[in-house]
């Protein structure tokens, strides 16, 4: 009985993933598109003339709405750099409403913003952002962060569609989806590759460090509590799979999901 909905899920997720992969576009041009939400004029001016010479894509919008529209317009964007004070929607809101979004969920979003307390940098990572920039910014800072991104998207869209199943567990490392029990949930970019870390080393230990190394990446300006909520709000989010990642008190966790035959 279950076997057959997932199939039907599966099938269906194909057709998705052929018709509208949003790296389709990126792989084909080589050029990605940087989507650039920034309502001071004179740093939008100067973000867009930086990052074109590095060979980017640059589109601009000055306000919260222009944005929105931008970045659910085809060609998609493959990053978004989006400020958090904007004069009609805030920047945490439009983050959101792109991860409501199925089109816009994996779109990695950089925030950027001029408060740096931690509890922004959570508060940025909760509503669904991938990264964050303290302003004032350096341009070189933010383009390794861009690029950083990117690397992680185009790994996660490889051309082999690969599925792993865990026990109740389902993952689409090519499409960025995942299923428990069938029924899809709903991961941002980097829950995803939080999850994808796990599942792939699944039986081992991984220390909070390691972690934030190859998740977040080396030079993210996040801590290890970062990763705790991460983890717990995975957690939350897998419902009935949330038992295979285990918490290994003082050193990190694990994932202990059992591995499924094809079938
Ligand atoms: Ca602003």
């Amino acid at each position: 009985m279950r076997s057959r909905s997932l199939g039907e899920t599966l099938r269906a997720s194909h057709v998705a993933v052929t018709v509208a992969s949003p790296s389709a576009w990126y792989r084909q041009s080589m050029t990605a598109r940087v989507l650039v939400i920034e309502d001071e004029v004179d740093l939008a001016t100067t973000l867009e003339y930086n990052l074109r010479s590095e060979g980017l894509q640059v589109q601009l919008a000055y306000t919260g709405r222009q944005g929105l529209t931008a970045a659910t317009t085809d060609p998609l964007p493959d990053v978004i750099v989006l400020d958090l004070m904007l004069p009609d929607i805030a920047g945490t809101e439009i983050c959101r409403r792109l991860r409501e979004q199925e089109r816009t969920r994996d779109v990695p979003i950089i925030m950027c913003t001029a408060k740096g307390e931690e509890i922004d940098r959570v508060v940025g990572f909760e509503v669904g952002a991938d990264d964050y920039m303290v302003k004032p910014y350096s341009v070189r800072e933010l383009v390794l962060r861009i690029r950083a991104q990117l690397k992680h998207r185009v790994q996660r869209s490889g051309p082999e569609s690969v599925r792993l199943r865990y026990g109740v567990l389902e993952l689409d490392p090519d499409a960025h989806r995942a299923w428990v029990e069938g029924a899809e949930i709903a991961l941002t970019a980097l829950e995803f590759r939080l999850l994808h870390t796990f599942v792939s080393r699944r039986g081992r230990v991984q220390t909070r460090e390691a972690l934030l190394r190859d998740v977040w990446g080396i030079d993210a300006d996040v801590t290890t509590r970062t990763v705790d909520t991460h983890v717990k709000r995975l957690r939350e989010k897998l419902g009935a799979a949330n038992a295979y990642i285990e918490t290994l008190r003082g050193v990190g966790y694990r994932f202990a999901g059992d591995e499924s035959g094809d079938g």
